[in-house]
Order: C-alpha cells, then structure tokens, then sequence
C-alpha cells in the first residue's frame, strides 16, 4: 500500500472515495465526496476571495502566479511521482506535461496585462465627439471540471488562464486523479497566504453536478463529449456559460512526399503514447497508398520492443480508468469482424490492466474503430488515393479537435483544409505546447478557446466604455432632434456608405 504524499484536506464529510494506482491496484489516497453544501460553502469562500484577487493590479496577480509556477517547477519530481502513481504514466511523461503547464503558467501571467487591459478603440466619424476604450474583465468564480488522463496539463488550461484573469476558481479534479487536484491548489495556497483564489472540491459527477448547478459565473469543463452534454444542461438552468473541451478522433494524414521515417515515429508516439489516452493523440492514420508499404515498414520496424508494463523499460502505463478496457477491445474486435487487418497487437493484446500496442490496417471506416473516441494504444492505418481522400475522411467525423500533416510541399494547404480547432504540420500536436496559440475543438470535440489570447478573453466580460469629449455637433440622442437633423444624417450616411458598391 502506497502512503499519500500530501495530507487530505480536512472535511466534514463522512463519506470517501479512494484513488488507486491502475498499474498495481494499491491505494494512493482516500479523499472525501463532497456535497452540494460544501460545493456552495467553496464557491462562497471563492466570491469572498475574489474581491481580494480581483482588484489586484495585472502586476501583482502575475507576481503570484509567476511565484507557483517556480514553486511548482522545484517541487517538480514530487507532482510528477503523485501524477505516476495516479495515473499509472511514466514518471518521464508526467514530468513532461507538467513542464507544459508551466510554460502556460508563465504566459498567462505575462500577458494577461496586454490581451485583457483597457485599450482605445476608434470612435468612428458618427461619433467623432466620444472617446471609446474596451476593457476585459474578470467574470467573478470559475468552476473548472477535469479529466484524469492529463491531470495537471489538461485543467490548468482554465485554472491557469481564470486566475491571470482576475477569477477565483473552484477545481473539480477527476475522482481517478484527486490528489493531483489537492496538489495544485494546496501549493497555490501556499503562494497566496492561506486564501481561497484556487480551491479544490474533490469528489465523483455529483460533486460536478453540484459545482455547474452553484452560483458560478462560468464552467469550463474538459472530459467526455456524453459528460459534457450534461454539463451543459445542469448549467443551463443558471444561465451560466460553458467551455467544452471534450473528445477527438484525430488523424495524422502522410503525403507521398513525407519524410516515412518521422512520420512514422509522429504516428506511432501520437498513438501510444500515455497509452492513447490523450484527447489530441492519434487514432486514425491516411497514407498516400504510393507510400503505403513503406510507411508500414517503417512504423512496424519502429514499434519493434514498444510495449505495456510497469518495468524500466516499458514506455507505456496501464489504462487509468478500468471501464475503458471494454471499449478498447469492442474496437478492436468490431474492425476485425468487418475486414480489418492485424499488423500488430490485435484482441490479445487487451489485458487485465495494460494493452499492448496495436496497429490495424485497411479499417472499414464504418467500424468504431474509425468512428468512436478508442481511447488506447491502437492506430487504424489506411491508405487513400490522393490527399483530397485524405481530406475528406478526415473531415468525415463528428469530431473536430485537432489533427497533423506530413508532407514536404504540401503540408499547410492541407492543414487547412482540415475542420478542427489544431493542427501540426511535420510534428504531432506541437500547438498544444505553444501558449499563444489557442486551443479548443469544433462540432462534437466541443467549443470555446483555452490557452493564448483566446483563452485569457475566454474567463472575462468585455466592458466598452465611451466618455463625451466634447457636445456633438447634432445631438442625436435627444427628443430635441429635428427634421433639418434627420436630413443631414441621411445626407451623411450617404456620403459615408452610400456611393461605393451598387447592386450587380
Ligand atoms: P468524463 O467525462 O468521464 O469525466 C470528466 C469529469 O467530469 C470528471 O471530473 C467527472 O467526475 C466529471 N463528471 C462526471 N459526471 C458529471 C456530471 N454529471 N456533471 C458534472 N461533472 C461530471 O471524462 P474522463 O474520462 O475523465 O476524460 C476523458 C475524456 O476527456 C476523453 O473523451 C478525452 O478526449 C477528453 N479530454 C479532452 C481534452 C480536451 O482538451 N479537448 C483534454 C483531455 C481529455
């Protein structure tokens, strides 16, 4: 049995819920379900401490935040290690996302001032009279829902992004990740002297449900597109806007003229890497069928001693969650049924705990496989005749999150044809650790923007403000306004918008 790193925050709740290692079963932490009054007590606390984080300057939040993101940064190896035991991930993995997270930290901190702070805008000729500014403020408490597959990276997305902005926020971490959760705003507690500007509420979808149905001013949820839906409806009910980050079905997409060697190596890391379980990571692979064998050739050769386990030299973690084993093997099961074929791995390669690297080939693209969130370490390859195929297979899903291209001439042209919200060209998912670039998905993969100056606009209300320099010169806003007025408004908008284009 493994000790808990951190102390569980005291609670009056009675009832508890354990987080378990996937990889061993043992015990990592035992942390209270908490109901809807300590829902509401939380987002209380947070209301008060808003009032506090909220009227500090852009300076002085980005001081704090730049403050735990070094806090964080020493304390590295400790989160890493908690995320490993949580999660069942490599400890090199952990520590990885967590660098990311940092990075965002960072960047949030520094340009919250710049995106969000009051700037002029143009007052136009009408109202030559006014001076107008827009200013971008914070919304109030932010709910922030998590999954558990990248605990740390995942929700500090918003968590890292409300808070520059001027937010408080309440944490609802996974219940397979809680202590990861416990962790983040245990430490930020530290940095602001015991308040309450990040708190977490741990607990299993009715602590959720009780934190979208609390008097929020905004949830940001990333998890499943099925949990998001009911996020959205619970939140309906206070007209309390959301951020949906849900699912994905991403396809990594080979041009003839692709360096196969690294393409090869994007594909098979994008693939199996954190054992599939990555919301951006690839499940579908289109190859120009020019390159088809070589590509095969090349992937297989690569995958040559990849596998599952808990030793050194085993690069792949267990499945977090138990229930997603099912899905993976009813995947895998349903391409065979209806032609698929076996190039690695295959339904042995599901077991009680860990999955082995699978690569299908020729899937039909009617199968779950092609059309369904896997969620492990399996990649359906097929070749296509022409990057317009490519396309338009790609395209030809609900989902629309993100997305990679290999090819040496054409990569951008068809980057852009591609319907989700990111894409890599020559490298997999390299936007994800570019803070200024925002990320987020389209139909199914949900809406909204996180990270970058998207993400930061994302956690406020934008307030305009006009201030009369001088009286106008015809005051159209009065019951004093005449016929000779309206005369000259019409002769002036006419003069501004009438004469250019006529009707063809
Ligand atoms: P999930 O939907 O099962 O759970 C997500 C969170 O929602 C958990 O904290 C859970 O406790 C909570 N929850 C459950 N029921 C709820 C309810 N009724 N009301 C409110 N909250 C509720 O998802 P998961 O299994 O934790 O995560 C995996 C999913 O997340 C995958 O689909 C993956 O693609 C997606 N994901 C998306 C992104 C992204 O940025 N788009 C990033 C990571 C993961």
């Amino acid at each position: 049995m493994t000790a808990t790193l951190e102390p569980i925050a005291a609670s009056d709740a009675t009832e508890t819920f354990d987080s378990l290692d996937p990889a061993t079963g043992d015990l990592v932490g035992t942390h209270p379900v908490m109901g809807a009054d300590e829902v509401d007590a939380a987002v209380a606390r947070a209301r008060d401490a808003v009032d506090w984080w909220g009227n500090l300057s852009f300076d002085e939040r980005a001081d704090f935040l730049l403050t735990w993101r070094s806090v964080i940064t020493r304390r590295i190896a400790q989160l890493a290690d908690l995320s490993h035991r949580e999660t069942g991930k490599p400890h090199g993995d952990a520590q990885l996302e967590i660098v990311l997270a940092i990075d965002h930290i960072a960047w949030a901190a520094k340009n919250a001032k710049k995106v969000l702070g009051a700037r002029k805008v143009s007052s136009g000729l009408l109202m030559a009279n006014q001076s107008a500014t827009v200013a971008y403020h914070p919304l109030g408490v932010v709910g922030v829902i998590g999954p558990w597959n990248y605990p740390v990276f995942t929700p500090m997305g918003s968590i890292a992004y409300a808070l520059a902005a001027g937010n408080a926020v309440v944490f609802k971490p996974s219940e397979y990740t809680p202590g990861v959760g416990q962790w983040l705003a245990d430490s930020f507690r530290e940095v602001v002297h015991g308040r309450d500007v990040l708190q977490v509420v741990t607990g299993l979808g009715d602590t959720g449900n009780a934190l979208c149905r609390a008097r929020i001013d905004k949830l940001a949820f990333t998890g499943s597109g099925r949990t998001g839906k009911k996020v959205m409806a619970a939140c309906a009910e206070n007209l309390t806007p959301v951020v949906i980050e849900a699912g994905g079905k991403d396809s990594l997409i080979v041009d003839e003229d692709a360096d196969l060697a690294k393409a090869a190596e994007a594909a098979l890391w994008g693939g199996m890497a954190n054992a599939g379980q990555t919301c951006i990571g690839t499940e579908r692979v289109y190859v120009h069928e020019n390159v088809f064998d070589a590509f095969m050739t090349e992937i297989l050769g690569q995958a040559e001693g990849l596998r599952a386990g808990t030793d050194s030299g085993a690069k792949i973690g267990p499945i977090t969650m138990p229930s997603q084993l099912g899905v993976i093997r009813s995947h895998i099961d349903d391409a065979i049924a209806k032609g698929a074929r076996v190039a690695l791995g295959g339904p042995d390669a599901v077991g009680e705990r860990f999955v082995q690297p699978t690569i299908l080939t020729h899937v039909p693209e009617d199968s779950t496989e092609i059309t369904e969130e896997t969620f492990g370490p399996t990649l359906a390859i097929n070749p296509v005749a022409s990057m317009d195929e490519a396309v338009r297979l790609t395209n030809a899903t609900e989902y629309g999150l993100a997305g990679a291209v290999f090819s040496k001439a054409n990569g951008l042209s068809i980057a852009r044809r591609i319907r989700s919200g990111m894409t890599s060209v020559n490298s997999v998912i390299a936007f994800a650790a570019v803070p200024g670039l925002p990320f987020g998905g389209v139909g199914q993969s949900g809406f909204g923007r996180i990270h970058g100056p998207d993400g930061l606009r994302e956690f406020t209300y934008a307030k305009a403000i006009t201030r009369q320099k001088f009286a106008p010169v015809m005051n159209l806003t009065s019951f004093a306004r005449d016929a000779a007025t309206d005369g000259k408004v019409a002769q002036l908008i006419t003069l501004l918008h009438g004469g250019k284009q006529t009707l063809r």
